[in-house]
């Protein structure tokens, strides 16, 4: 069979994506195979050729109705026979397309995994299915960002088909959940295609940050003079961003889900016409968002998951062109994330106050949006619940079978009957409609509900065309018409059985949100990050380290675990003896307090002012002790675990550490201990500045320890060479270099491209351009 010709008549495509073609005939032949590749390269393609090269049909599971319906069309387009069973058609409909199958007319079948009843097995079972195609397969993995139960039943779906070839694809899948979907889908010995990870043209940056003033003055700093996205966790910080983008003279868009649809909608189009170069956003901003040429990606806050990470920097440099892509890192903005983890994975006691507050509202449905809902239970619960945790709420009643949601397109409008009808007809469309309204009108009632989508199918009209006549109806009050509500339906399914929830698995969920966490967090002290993502995603490159990230860049070598000094190694035994005298896990901030000699409410109420650890660490500021912590964990001397504790009231997960057996080993014998395994290798955090005293003893020797303030003769012959290079380059002078990262510069009179990239805002590409400029002008002025 010769693809490449199938792939020019019935796709019209000249040529394989990378990737494509190797992966397509395995499949063609047969044989199984699971497929990572990100976004965008081309997935589909990988199923949908060996199907037709396969002939008889093939059943692709996918898991959302609208994509289904724009493949099934794109697919038609191409005069594929390709069509679609699920809820969004008629009964009649759906009969009519199961029975083209059980006759061979359908070259691809389209379902969700909902849709495989015992029932339509059956009938799949005297059908001629030469291949099964499992889309978005993560949703399979109980380790997944996504998963859903129903994926789960595809394993026993595929044996009952008597094993048909299977072909499981996703763009995001750890190795971890690799072996999950191969072993759930039975299909561990086949291929394993994982690639196009790798994304040369982007150049990676980690920028370690402690105070916001320093993360702002970064995203200035960072921001380049081309396109770029500036990622923030919350909508606050998303307003912060941009006010501080705006003053600076950026012209800056912002986009989050608090905004209003058509200001939305402006952003996107502002963005993708370039009238908008910069846009501030939440992650809400980027699907379906075609620009190629993003120059610039920061992240100001810290992603969830390196998944997300991945998807959100993604977005640069498609054009293939260089890119920058900079994470804003500090240790503490873990701490939003685990909030956002505890919204999304609330206790019993808050889903059942959901549940009992939806039982109050006696109605089958409920229409409510997850605003008002959080706002009644929040009064139920005793505690302001959010939208985000009242939505997580709904979710898990669904999953655990006591709610159904409704989907948008079978939610209800209703009509309501005027009277006297007018004596004038209405004409064409209105006049369809009326009639048919007239045929489902129920005698007796003045009220009708229907369900727009269904209307709109019988008459073979589009919604907008349906909404349009209704709205020409009410106005000359033949009716009145209430659209369905915009928020979600939702049903009780047992509104008289008691409540039942699996706790167990909203903490083993948790548990998992905090692992991909941990390592979103090692991806900011990896030492090549380009390695570490593919890693991630269990891509194998030839190379040891990539040369164009931050790290591989500098040649930094703290990044990488190495020996301890004495003094380091002194320091490292007096924390890990707090922690043992502790007695039990502790949060990384009570035993920093401890070490640090804090005497706050917390520290007393377990008296641990009187452990002799107390305040060991003294001159150590409570940041500073908990990156060390942090370290320690990452090096193997500490472990993490969580606890779930009720305090005041509130169930909370703490991320917490305990020795482990090195940890008790180093304490007591030292490093002198590791000797046989090559010494004790961690990598001491020396870039965490927090007082103004110590960043200067670690910026400048001891002239800049003298003075940290800025030499103001410098400083003024600096603002000099920058406005010569703004004018040079034509750009505003903050593009060169911030007022902040000036003074700095002046205050820690950097000499070399180390020490001037440890300035704030000034990143590799900055220092490229402008750095050796920088360093004369400083240089001269030592000399002079
Ligand atoms: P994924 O599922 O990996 O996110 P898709 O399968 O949706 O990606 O493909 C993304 C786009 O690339 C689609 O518009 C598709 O038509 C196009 N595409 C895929 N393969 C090829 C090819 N060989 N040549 C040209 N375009 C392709
Ligand atoms: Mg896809």
């Amino acid at each position: 069979m010769d693809l490449l010709k199938l792939l020019e008549d019935r796709f019209g495509f000249g040529a394989f994506r990378p990737g494509q073609r190797p992966i397509c005939e395995a499949v063609a032949r047969g044989e199984d195979a699971l497929v990572v590749m990100p976004t965008g390269a081309g997935k589909s393609l990988c199923y949908q050729l060996p199907a037709l090269a396969r002939g008889g049909t093939t059943v692709v599971v996918s898991p959302l109705l609208a994509l289904m319906k724009d493949q099934v069309d794109q697919l038609q387009a191409r005069g594929v026979r390709a069509t679609a069973i699920n809820s969004a058609i008629s009964a009649g409909e759906r009969r009519e397309r199961l029975a083209g199958l059980e006759r061979g007319e359908w070259e691809m079948l389209y379902v969700a995994p909902e849709r495989f009843s015992p029932h339509f097995i059956e009938r799949l079972q005297s059908c001629d299915i030469r291949l099964l195609a499992i889309d978005e397969a993560h949703c399979l993995s109980q380790w997944g960002h996504d998963f859903r139960p129903d994926y789960l039943r595809l394993g026993a779906v595929r044996r009952t088909l008597g094993s048909v070839p299977c072909v499981a694809l996703t763009a995001t899948a750890t190795p971890r959940v690799q072996r999950e979907i191969a072993s759930v889908l039975g299909i561990d010995d086949g291929h394993r295609f994982i690639q196009g990870f790798d994304r040369p043209n982007l150049s990676l940056t980690v920028i370690e940050t402690q105070r916001n003033a320093e993360k702002l003055s970064a995203v200035t700093g960072n921001l380049g003079d081309g396109v770029a996205l500036v990622y923030c966790a919350t909508r606050k910080n998303v307003e912060k961003v941009t006010a501080h983008l705006r003053e600076a003279g950026v012209r800056a868009g912002f986009y989050h889900a608090g905004l209003e649809h058509h200001e939305r909608i402006a952003v996107q189009e502002g963005f993708a016409t370039g009238r908008i170069p910069v846009v501030v956003a939440t992650n809400a901003f980027g699907m379906g968002i075609d620009k190629r040429d993003v120059r610039t990606i920061i992240h100001y806050d810290l992603p969830g998951t390196v998944e997300a990470y991945y998807q959100e920097i993604g977005r640069a440099g498609r054009d293939g062109e260089p890119a920058n892509v900079v994470l804003l890192f500090r240790e503490a903005d873990r701490r939003t994330q685990e909030f956002f983890i505890q919204m999304s994975h609330p206790p019993a006691t808050i889903v059942r106050a959901v549940y009992d507050t939806l039982l109050t509202y006696r109605t089958d449905p409920v229409w409510i949006t997850l605003e008002r809902l959080a706002l009644d239970a929040s009064l139920r619960a005793g505690e302001d619940l959010t939208e985000r945790t009242a939505g997580s709420c709904v979710y898990v009643l669904q999953r655990e079978g006591a709610l159904r949601r409704i989907s948008p397109n079978d939610r209800c409008g209703r009509i309501t009957w005027v009277s006297p009808a007018p004596r004038r007809q209405p004409a064409g469309l209105r006049l369809k409609v009326l009639r048919h309204l007239e045929g489902l009108r129920v005698p007796g009632s003045s009220q009708l509900n229907i369900t727009p989508a269904a209307i709109a199918r019988d008459l073979d009209i589009t919604r907008e065309q349906l909404t349009a006549a209704l709205r020409g109806l009410e106005a000359r009050r033949h009716l009145l018409y209430a659209p369905p509500e915009r928020s979600g339906g939702l049903t009780l399914l047992h509104p008289d059985r008691p409540l039942e929830i699996d706790e167990q698995r909203v903490l083993e969920r948790r548990a998992v949100e905090y692992r991909k966490l941990s390592k979103m967090m090692a991806y900011a002290v990896a030492s090549c990050r380009r390695r570490f993502l593919l890693d991630y995603f269990g891509q194998q490159p030839e190379w040891e380290r990539c040369g164009n990230c931050d790290a591989c860049r500098s040649g930094r070598t703290d990044l990488d675990a190495r020996a301890l000094t004495d003094t380091e190694e002194l320091v490292v035994r007096k924390l890990l003896a707090t922690v043992a005298r502790m007695g039990r896990p502790f949060s990384s901030g009570m035993i920093a307090k401890v070490a640090g000699g804090s005497r706050d409410r917390s520290v007393l109420a377990f008296r641990f002012e009187r452990l002799s650890t107390h305040g060991i660490l003294g001159d150590w500021s409570v940041q500073k002790i908990e990156a060390l912590i942090s370290a320690l964990a990452r090096a193997g001397a500490l472990e993490e675990g969580y606890t779930t504790r009720v305090i005041s009231g509130k169930e909370r997960t703490y991320k917490d550490y305990r020795l482990s057996d090195s940890g008790v080993r180093l304490m007591r014998e030292g490093a002198a201990a590791f000797a046989d395994e090559g010494g004790f290798l961690m990598r001491f955090p020396t870039a965490v500045k927090t007082t103004r005293a110590s960043s200067a003893r670690r910026y400048g020797g001891p002239d800049a320890a003298a003075g940290a303030a800025a030499h103001p003769e410098l400083l003024g012959q600096l603002k000099e060479v920058r406005r010569r290079l703004a004018r040079e380059a034509d750009v505003p002078a903050y593009v060169v270099a911030s007022n902040r990262t000036l003074t700095e510069m002046a205050a820690r009179r950097p000499t070399d491209r180390t020490t001037m990239l440890a300035l704030h805002g000034m990143g590799p590409q900055r220092f490229q351009r402008y750095g050796q400029a920088f360093l004369s002008a400083v240089r001269e002025w030592a000399e002079g």
